[in-house]
């Protein structure tokens, strides 16, 4: 149960019919801290005191201002780490649309109602808040310049965190992907959403591939050595494919850790594929032709055409989370999910179900006939460290629940 007192509500509403509404529902459900603001203009000010600032808002999408989504822009840019529950007259795809678009933006959306919301709709829903988070201590949302970021590289701050992944039918681990995450001195744990296109715009992310690569290579080689065997996954970007010799970079890196190419997937976002693909689709052509595995990642988020899939030589896809969590209990997810599958299995692709994040998105997956399964469910990104008492743990519960 969460703590009433400790959540700092505010409800942004442009009908004051509706702030007197919402305003007493929450009255009568013990929310005592709670303020009100007929525009977004008025609601920001409030952001300005960072001692009793809101940590969940109530937000009216429509509204003759400032609007919704532009609303969510501004908090993004004032680094909000609260909560969201959006409470409109829109449409259910409208508000699906919006909670998506502030959930790319990294806002914690407790989910929406309808008008006129029921209390015991936004009792349910208020009770899913969690204090901002504090059990992995992500860092404050920060724009980093590209010094920092050169420095930061080359003096060894990034690091690399291991996701595992596991076959759906049988549990078995058989890989992880690399998710790197810079240690910053000052700042604590920085994610990579706060600096890969920091990278990606100053022309460092060759440095920060390579990096990445060369550490997860190493720890390939030492996983191998202890008789684990494991498909270890990295991130590229496109930017990476820009030029001819990336492939004879990798190639020699890995030659030089002593890693078969084969046990290594590279990972490439759908969402960047339809740009020019010449010199890209030369690049992971000869990655393939060294047996080095190819990973569609993100997939839907995407709009590529049934060609340019069949014309790269990929060996696996990742439907992207946001058809996976949730979708047992969503038609249209539900659909996008079956549709990525369908095309993977007649494609001849393995196919990996990202964001499996509880029970009901495991069985689901698991029903559906997924390949393989990744996410909080199964695990949380980790240090290498941390990987070979997890598998032993995780195969004991698969074990017993099996
Ligand atoms: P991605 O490749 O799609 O990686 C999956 C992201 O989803 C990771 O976020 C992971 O921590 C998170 N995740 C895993 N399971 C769940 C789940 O069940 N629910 C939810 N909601 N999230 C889950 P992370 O580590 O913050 O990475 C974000 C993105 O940054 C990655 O998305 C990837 O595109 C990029 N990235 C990470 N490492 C690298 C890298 O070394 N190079 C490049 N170019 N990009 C990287
Ligand atoms: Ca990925
Ligand atoms: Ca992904």
């Amino acid at each position: 149960m969460e703590n009433k007192s400790a959540i700092n509500i505010l409800v942004l509403d442009d009908e004051s019919f509706m702030l007197k509404l919402l305003g007493r529902m929450l009255a009568n459900l013990g929310y005592t801290a709670v303020s009100t603001c007929d525009n977004g203009h008025a609601a920001l000010a409030l952001f300005d005191r960072p001692n009793d600032s809101p940590n969940l808002i109530l937000l009216d999408l429509n509204m003759p201002e400032m609007d919704g989504l532009e609303f969510v822009r501004h908090l993004v840019e004032r680094h909000y780490i609260g909560s969201l529950l959006l409470v409109s007259g829109e449409d259910e795809r409208m508000q699906q649309a919006a909670e998506k678009l502030a959930r790319a933006h990294k806002i914690t959306v407790l989910g929406h109602l309808h008008k006129p919301a029921s209390a015991q709709g936004l009792a349910e829903l208020i009770g899913k808040w969690a204090a901002p988070s504090k059990n992995e201590p992500r860092a404050q949302r920060k724009v980093y310049g590209a010094d920092e970021l050169r420095a930061a590289i080359a003096n060894g701050e990034l690091v690399n965190y291991y996701q595992p992944k596991v076959r759906a039918d049988s549990g078995r681990v058989m890989g992880v992907e690399t998710l790197v995450r810079w240690r910053h001195p000052q700042d604590g744990m920085v994610f990579p959403d706060q600096f890969i296109s920091v990278a990606e715009a100053h022309g460092l992310i060759d440095n920060l591939t390579r990096a990445v690569l060369t550490n997860a290579l190493a720890q390939a080689k030492l996983w191998q050595n202890a008789g684990l065997t494991l498909i270890v996954a990295v991130n590229l970007s496109m930017d990476n494919l820009a030029s001819p010799d990336f492939a004879d970079f990798v190639v020699g890196l890995a030659a030089k850790a002593g890693v078969l190419p084969q046990t290594m997937a590279l990972e490439v976002t759908e969402s960047r594929l339809m740009e020019d693909l010449r010199i890209p689709l030369e690049i992971l052509t000869r990655l393939r032709l060294k047996r080095f595995l190819l990973s569609i990642d993100d997939f839907g988020t995407g709009n590529s055409s049934m060609a340019q899939l069949r014309d790269l030589p990929f060996d696996e896809l990742k439907i992207d989370q946001s058809f996976v969590h949730g979708a047992w209990n969503n038609e249209k997810l539900r659909a996008m999910f079956d549709s990525s599958l369908g095309l993977t299995k007649q494609l001849g692709m393995e196919s990996v179900a990202e964001g499996v994040e509880d029970q009901a998105d495991w069985d689901f997956v698991r029903q559906r006939g997924c390949d393989i399964a990744q996410g909080y469910f199964v695990a949380r990104p980790m240090p290498a460290a941390d990987l070979p008492a997890w598998i032993q743990s995780w195969q004991r519960g698969f074990a017993a629940s099996n």
